[in-house]
């Protein structure tokens, strides 16, 4: 069945130490872990995988980690495959994050293989697309997103797509305090929708849900989740502070 409630990520980064990631999510917990009106998922780096899901369970929480490789075992120093997430409670995991496209040459290509590896794992997926400053300036900002929705998800079927969330984050947004604007956010996503309609067909379009990522507050997350074609966000620098977290999942709910 399609659950199209709003979705709530929030990325941790590289921003934790295991006693500070246990804090956070005890404290996450406390605030937000009964509500079930508001799917909240939280990607605590690797190491504090482990911890996080020991914290959360028994909660409405979910676990997802921020990145995988897409082969299950092997000589591939330094990775984390599917398996190894499942293993440590995660149901979720992040692909096509513009800090690894850009920081660390990950491309659609690389993105695609990581999606189809966490689908046939039976992970979740949140998939990540963005255009930066200087695409939106050249008035390319639907053919970037149009390419990085074929790209990273060739292949995929309209079936595979109901495990699938987009995550709409401009790059330029993202960190800097500069959000989109709703009106931004609302044409990005509907863009995005007629994308997915093109390749998958009016049902999954209208099923699939898309957050916006980039400066989410407590401060501005009603109006942005005030718009009807946005399903949710997912959140970086507040999702380190419970408080500010925890209200952004509520303004989700009251959405
Ligand atoms: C992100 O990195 O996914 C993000 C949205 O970060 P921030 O909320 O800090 O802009």
């Amino acid at each position: 069945m399609i659950d199209r409630r709003r979705i709530i990520g929030g990325n941790w980064k590289m921003n934790t130490t295991l006693p500070t990631a246990v804090d956070l999510a005890a404290a996450v917990s406390r605030q937000v872990g009964e509500d079930d009106t508001v799917e909240t998922v939280l990607f605590p780096p690797f190491p504090n995988l482990d911890a996080v899901n020991q914290v959360i369970a028994g909660s409405t929480l979910q676990l997802g980690a921020q990145d995988l490789f897409w082969e299950d075992r092997g000589a591939y120093t330094g990775e984390v495959s599917p398996p190894m997430l499942l293993a440590v409670g995660c149901r979720w995991v992040l692909v096509g994050h513009s800090e690894r496209r850009r920081l660390l040459g990950e491309g659609d290509d690389i993105v695609n293989k990581k999606l189809h590896a966490a689908l046939r794992a039976g992970l979740l997926v949140t998939l990540a697309i963005g255009e930066t400053r200087e695409e939106r300036r050249a008035g390319r900002t639907e053919p970037v997103l149009e390419e990085q929705l074929r790209g990273s998800l060739a292949g995929v079927t309209a079936e595979q797509m109901e495990r699938i969330v987009i995550a709409y984050e401009p790059v330029w947004a993202i960190g800097t305090g500069d959000t989109a604007t709703p009106d931004q956010a609302r044409d990005a996503h509907a863009c995005v929708r007629g994308v997915l309609r093109e390749m998958f067909g009016p049902s999954v379009a209208g099923s699939t849900r898309i957050q916006y990522g980039g400066s989410v507050t407590a401060q501005n997350a009603a109006e942005i989740l005030a718009e009807p074609g946005i399903d949710g966000a997912l959140v970086g620098g507040a999702s380190l502070k419970a408080d500010e977290f925890a209200a952004i999942v509520r303004a989700a709910a009251q959405a």
